[in-house]
C-alpha cells in the first residue's frame, strides 16, 4: 500500500496516538497504523478509529500519567 499524500510505501507499525482533550492532551500507546516514513502520514483501520473513539469516551483510568512540557514556539 502506499501513501495517499506523497506515494511512499507505507509500513505497518505500532504508533502513540494523540489528541487533545480540552486541556489535556491524551496518549493511546500501541495504536497499529500504516505509516509512511517519508511524509509522516498515518493511516488507521475504521476498527482502530473506533476503538479509540470507545478509549477516549469511556473515560477509564489511564495506564500511567505523563507530564508534559508545553513550548510555545512563538513566544520570545
Ligand atoms: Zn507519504
Amino acid at each position: 500500500m502506499k501513501c495517499d499524500v506523497c506515494g511512499f510505501p507505507m509500513t505497518e507499525r505500532m504508533v502513540t496516538y494523540s489528541i487533545q482533550l480540552e486541556d489535556k492532551l491524551v496518549l493511546v500507546e500501541h495504536v497499529p497504523a500504516k505509516v509512511c516514513d517519508q511524509c509522516g502520514e498515518r493511516l488507521y483501520s475504521p476498527a482502530t478509529v473506533e476503538r479509540l473513539q470507545k478509549t477516549m469516551w469511556e473515560k477509564r483510568s489511564p495506564s500511567r500519567i505523563l507530564q508534559t512540557p508545553v513550548f510555545d514556539f512563538a513566544a520570545k
